[in-house]
C-alpha cells in the first residue's frame, strides 16, 4: 500500500445547542439582512444569494463543513462528502458529521462518505482518469437534477491532496452543468487549513464574508466540542493555547516544517467565514515550482515506512487535474 498525505488536518468548527426549526426562508431577511443569533453576510444582497437558492456543500472529508458552520444553519445545503475520513487511523468520522448536518437542518448528498481515503489515494498513484471523471459526472447529474443555485466546497491549498482534487472535481462538475444545462452555478470556496478569516491580500471579486454574531458563534464552538474527532483541538484552542489552532492533529509533523499553515490563529478568527467566488480555473502555479506540503509530509511518511510511494504533484496530481478539466470544458 502506499498513500502518504498528512492523515488528517484539523479544522476547526463548531455549533448549535439544538435543532431550529426556523424555516430557512424566515431566516436573516430582514431590512438589513441580519437576524439577531444568525450569521450575517456583508450586505443584505450577499444574505439573499446565499438563502435564496438551493445550496450544496462538496467536501473531502467529514469535519469540514464545521469551518462554515455559519453558512450551514444560513442555507442548510444539501452535504456531499467524498471519503469517511478514516485516513490511516481506519476510524471514520461520518457519523460525527451525520449529527453536524442533523442539527443544522440539512441534509446529506448521494455520495456521503462513499470512499475510504485509501481508496482515493489509490486512484491516484494510478492515475486512474476514468475514476475521478466517472465522480464528476455523477455529482453534475446530482447538481442539475436537483436545480441547486450554488456550490461551495474545499480550496486546494496544497496541503491535502484529495481535498485538491475535490476542488477539480467540482469545478469540472460545475463547468459541465454551464456547458450542458446552459446555466452558470455559482462556485465557492473556502479554506481548509489557511486562517479562515483572511484571504491575504488579495480577496477575488464575489467573495462572500458572513461575520457571525456571538450566539452564532457559540453554537459553532459548541458544535466542534461535540465532535469528538476535532474536541481536543478546539479545547486547546479555548484553553489560551490558541496558536496553531488548525495544525494539531499533525503537530509533529507539521512543528518540524516551516510551511504556511503555522500561522498564529486566534479563536476568534472562526467568527468569520469567507466564501471566495471560483472565477474559471483555480490555480496550482504555486506547486509548479516548490512541492506542495503534501509531498513533503510524504517523504517523511515512506521514510518512516508507513506507506511505500508519495503521492506528487507533477507525476500524480498534475495529470489527473488535467484530464479532469478537460473532461469538463470538452464535453457539452
Ligand atoms: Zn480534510
Amino acid at each position: 500500500m502506499s498513500v502518504p498525505w498528512p492523515h488528517e488536518d484539523g479544522h476547526v468548527g463548531f455549533g448549535p445547542t439544538g435543532e431550529d426549526s426556523t424555516p430557512r426562508r424566515d431566516r436573516g431577511h430582514t431590512a438589513t439582512g441580519v437576524v439577531p443569533g444568525w450569521p450575517s453576510a456583508r450586505t443584505s444582497a450577499e444574505h439573499s444569494m446565499l438563502t435564496a437558492s438551493p445550496a450544496v456543500l462538496i467536501v473531502a472529508h467529514p469535519g469540514h463543513e464545521l469551518r462554515v458552520h455559519g453558512w450551514l444553519e444560513l442555507a442548510r445545503p444539501r452535504i456531499f462528502v467524498l471519503t469517511d475520513g478514516s485516513g490511516r487511523s481506519g476510524r471514520s468520522r461520518l457519523q460525527s458529521t451525520r449529527h453536524v448536518i442533523a442539527q443544522v437542518g440539512a441534509t446529506p448528498g448521494a455520495i456521503f462518505g462513499r470512499f475510504t481515503d485509501r481508496v482515493v489515494y489509490d486512484a491516484m498513484l494510478r492515475r486512474d482518469m476514468a475514476w475521478f471523471i466517472a465522480l464528476v459526472d455523477e455529482l453534475a447529474d446530482c447538481l442539475a437534477q436537483e436545480r441547486m443555485g450554488y456550490v461551495v466546497g474545499d480550496a486546494a491549498e496544497g496541503y491535502n491532496p484529495v481535498h485538491d482534487l475535490c476542488r477539480v472535481v467540482i469545478d469540472a462538475a460545475v463547468a459541465l452543468i454551464d456547458r450542458g444545462a446552459g446555466r452558470a452555478l455559482a462556485n465557492f470556496d473556502f479554506p481548509l487549513v489557511g486562517r479562515p478569516d483572511a484571504y491575504g491580500d488579495s480577496r477575488p471579486d464575489g467573495t462572500i464574508r458572513l461575520i457571525l454574531d456571538e450566539a452564532a458563534f457559540q453554537r459553532k464552538l459548541q458544535r466542534a466540542f461535540s465532535y469528538p474527532e476535532l474536541a481536543e483541538e478546539v479545547r486547546a484552542a479555548l484553553d489560551g493555547r490558541r496558536h496553531e489552532i488548525d495544525s494539531l492533529q499533525t503537530a509533529p509533523e507539521r512543528s518540524a516544517t516551516p510551511d504556511p499553515w503555522r500561522q498564529a490563529t486566534s479563536i476568534d478568527a472562526f467568527r468569520v467565514e469567507y466564501l471566495r467566488r471560483i472565477n474559471g480555473r483555480t490555480t496550482e502555479a504555486a506547486f509548479r515550482d516548490a512541492p506542495p506540503f503534501y509531498e513533503r509530509y510524504g517523504e517523511r511518511q515512506v521514510a518512516l515506512e508507513y506507506y511505500r510511494e508519495v503521492i506528487r504533484y507533477r507525476e500524480h496530481l498534475r495529470p489527473l487535474i488535467e484530464a479532469i478539466r478537460h473532461h469538463g470544458e470538452a464535453v457539452s
